[in-house]
């Protein structure tokens, strides 16, 4: 696609016209040069958009929650943008693809948009491509993006990054309470939801969830715990209006800034780390390389002075390609 062509998709994505915020968002998935030159080219329009995160294990009612909260958000008026994460999909041949998206309603209203992403990042967690989709959401105009992805590993971590607020939803039933949060989890959630309030333990779940936080009370924020019925929409404007406290702590404690310079930095450090490790895997293949680390194999040399040589020419590549 020429720089030329990729302007006027711009064009037309400034214009609201939602099949160009289809065709940027599957460039920027798919990491092609067009999505780089789209976000280039929109970045400078994001940062408007309050971004919530949602995650928790597979069936504590993300996708019924995250129906609820649109919905709830869509009376005030506030239009939001859904990015549903299926990061094992990608390992499973894109066979669950579908299902993320099933389980959100069609709301047919310009007020909402919703894409499901299938993408595992390089090294575990998120791709960059989610954090890119939410700053092309952001520059589409909508007031409020959820990312919603299932807890595995190292993606709870990668979506506290990307928001501004991160629910974690548990739920009763799962066995021991407490070992059911991994050790560092609890640490990303600026507020605990508890949903299913309907089911049996629910009292207990937040029990132990104050007294696992109480552990943690030096902190500046304690994470309010927030019960719901997501089924039935039971207590989402209670939620909501948690949010909107979390939101205004992070405005009046300067933390918000804190966070999205953070957040920068980890993009940037993300990319960078990206590019050099595919020209260092280019360097290792050039012959000369090659000589190197058969001498190097054999002794001759060592692998500090190999190591320096292969970073020097992939940092020159890279400026070159620039
Ligand atoms: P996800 O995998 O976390 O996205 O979970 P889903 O949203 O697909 O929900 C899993 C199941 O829990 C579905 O059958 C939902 O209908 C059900 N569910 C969601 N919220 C509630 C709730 O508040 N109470 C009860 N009893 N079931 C719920």
């Amino acid at each position: 696609m020429t720089g030329r062509s990729v302007e006027q998709l711009i064009e037309r994505f400034h214009a609201g016209d939602r099949a160009a915020l289809s065709r940027i968002l599957s460039y920027v998935e798919n990491d092609r040069p067009a999505g780089q030159r789209a976000l280039a080219l929109l970045y400078r329009d994001t940062g408007s958009a309050y971004v919530i995160g949602v995650t928790g294990p597979p069936g504590a009612g993300k996708s019924t929650l995250t129906n609820a909260l649109v919905r709830a958000y869509r009376t005030r008026g506030t239009t939001v943008g859904v990015l549903a994460v299926d990061p094992s999909s990608s390992l499973t041949g894109g066979a669950t693809l579908g299902d993320r998206i099933r389980l959100l309603e069609n709301f047919n209203d310009d007020g909402v948009y919703i894409r499901s992403m299938a993408t595992r990042g390089e090294m575990g967690g998120l791709s960059t491509g989610v954090g890119a989709a939410a700053h092309v959401l952001d520059a589409f105009g909508f007031d409020a993006i959820i990312i919603e992805t299932v807890g595995v590993g190292q993606d709870e971590v990668d979506i506290a990054e990307l928001a501004d607020t991160t629910l974690l939803l548990q739920v009763p039933g799962l066995g021991d309470s407490i070992q059911t949060i991994k050790a560092g989890v609890l640490e990303i959630a600026d507020i605990l939801v508890v949903n299913k309030r309907d089911i049996l333990g629910a009292d207990d779940l937040v029990r132990d969830l104050r007294n696992m936080l109480r552990l943690g009370e030096h902190r500046k924020w304690t994470p309010p715990i927030v019960e719901t019925m997501a089924l039935r929409s039971e207590n989402i404007d209670g939620l909501i209006a948690e949010i909107e406290k979390h939101g205004a702590h992070l405005n009046d404690t300067g933390e918000l800034q804190q966070r999205r310079e953070r957040r920068a930095r980890h993009e940037v450090l993300r990319l960078a780390r990206r590019w050099l490790t595919s020209r260092l895997s280019d360097v290792l293949n050039e012959p000369d390389v090659r000589a190197m680390l058969t001498s190097l194999s054999c002794r001759e040399t060592d692998p500090t002075h190999v190591a320096a040589e292969v970073a020097r020419r992939a940092a020159r590549e890279q400026a070159r390609a620039d």
